[in-house]
């Protein structure tokens, strides 16, 4: 019997093999399960072991690529990391359906990131804003002092916002710095200038800096797409009614909302995985903007234009990098900003919020039409087949046999696949 603790002493000092050795010793498990996890990655484990701590291998998610996107004019192969089936299908299709009318045409608000510094028990909070606004010259020369390089590329300080929160221990005075971070998403880059400018602000109002941390709702980079999709490529005036109302539904309330940003996010994260970039950062960004109203609500609009065709648009916070966080170091993160062949960050969220709406519109009219369980239902199929056993040739028929059915469930699955091998 295996001695069940988690407390390894100096686990982050073994070697892979050691790790591993002690994980079997802990958890009991077999040596194929170890030798899985040794296999599970083709990049080299030094990589790995410097993106995250304790690795002992890595988790490979498919990289498809998404076509017939035009944003800004520009024809696009979308590299999107995602493990879920029909993702990519529905970007290429709804992508091609827009093409007559130039695809999605995008912009955004900028390149700057927003830093907190929390400062607490301060007697005279409404002075303390006014001190640390004199202050801006000192500020700006503080934060950019962090970061020469970024001052080099034209990047660096460019604003302050100081706000009063009454919290539950009094007032607190959080200062926000605005920073532009360029290509970088930037949250290393702010997070060092309000560590650093942290003690200089306490000292001006007489209060106590307590966190330092930026903000990711990243409100000063606004992704913006917009496209229109003919009546007559997306099925009739009927399926524009359908999609308008579907989408009146996600503006109106926040169970449905949760489930129509989930579809953009479908699309957003993927890409943003596959160019290396921090999913975390853009969900948490994209669901706090969609509540900023103070009820949460849809991150798009989609209405109907003079000529009774479908226009979508979509606005939320992008903040990508295309230097930074793993964008350099991982090598399928450079494969895949090489094929989508952007030049700086904003390039990149531009066509993010694209894909969102892409993605999203794609949804919407599977819902208002057939649902979308018929284009989930062959690649779900699918992996039900493989779950219940099936392996080679069994795979397809089964996955065919279980659509045709349309009882997609393991039970089935294992029943058929009974019957298959029987009349082997
Ligand atoms: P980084 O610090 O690795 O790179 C940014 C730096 O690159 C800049 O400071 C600048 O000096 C340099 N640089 C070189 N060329 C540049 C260019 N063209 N434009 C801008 N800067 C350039 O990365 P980062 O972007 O500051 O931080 C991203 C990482 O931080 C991600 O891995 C993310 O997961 C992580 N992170 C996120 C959070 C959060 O979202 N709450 C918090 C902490 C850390």
């Amino acid at each position: 019997m295996s001695q069940r603790t988690s407390r390894i002493s100096g686990f982050h000092k073994l070697s892979r093999d050691e790790r591993l050795a002690a994980i079997q010793a802990v958890a009991g498990v077999d040596d194929a399960t170890l030798e899985v996890l040794k296999a599970s990655s083709a990049l080299p484990f030094e990589l790995l072991d410097r993106l995250v701590e304790n690795a002992i291998g890595g988790f490979t998610v498919p990289v498809g690529v998404a076509t017939n996107m035009i944003v800004d004019g520009r024809d696009l192969l979308i590299p999107m990391a995602t493990e879920e089936s029909s993702v990519i299908a529905a970007i290429s299709n709804t992508a091609r359906q827009c093409r007559d009318t130039g695809g999605f045409f995008t912009s955004i608000s900028g390149t700057e990131m927003i830093a907190q510094i929390q400062l607490v028990k301060l007697s005279d909070p409404w002075a303390g804003r006014a001190k640390v606004l004199e202050k801006k010259a000192e500020i700006a020369q503080i934060c950019d002092g962090c970061d020469p390089l970024l001052v080099k590329l034209g990047g660096g300080f460019r604003d302050l916002e100081v706000r009063i929160i009454d919290g539950r221990f009094g007032p607190m005075v959080v200062v926000h710095i605005i920073i532009d971070t360029k290509d970088a998403m930037g949250a290393n880059s702010v997070n060092t200038m309000a560590e650093t400018l942290a003690p200089s602000l306490a000292a001006w109002t007489g209060g106590r800096h307590h966190l330092r941390i930026l903000s990711n709702l990243a409100d000063r980079r606004l992704a913006r797409a917009r496209a229109v999709w003919r009546k007559e490529a997306i099925g009739g005036a009927e399926v524009v009614e359908g999609i308008v109302l579907a989408a009146d539904f996600a503006d109106h309330d926040p169970y449905r909302a949760a489930t129509h940003n989930k579809g953009i996010m479908n699309g957003v994260s993927a890409l943003t995985l596959a160019s290396g970039n921090d999913t975390r950062a853009i969900e948490a960004g994209a669901h706090a903007f969609a509540a900023r109203s103070g009820r949460y609500s849809s991150l798009s609009r989609f209405e109907i234009t003079a000529e009774g065709d479908v226009a979508g648009s979509i606005e939320l916070p992008m903040a990508l990098g295309i230097v930074g966080g793993a964008t350099k170091v991982h090598p399928t993160a450079q494969a895949c900003l090489k094929i989508l062949g952007v030049t700086n960050a904003a390039e990149l969220s531009r066509i993010a919020a694209a894909v969102g709406l892409a993605q999203n519109f794609g949804a919407l009219k599977a819902l208002a039409t057939v649902g979308i369980q018929q284009g989930h239902m062959t690649l779900h199929a699918q992996n039900v087949a493989i779950t219940a056993g099936a392996v080679g040739d069994e795979i397809a028929e089964l996955a065919r046999r279980l659509a045709e059915g349309r009882a997609v469930r393991q039970d089935v699955a294992e029943a058929i696949l009974a019957e298959i091998r029987a009349k082997k």
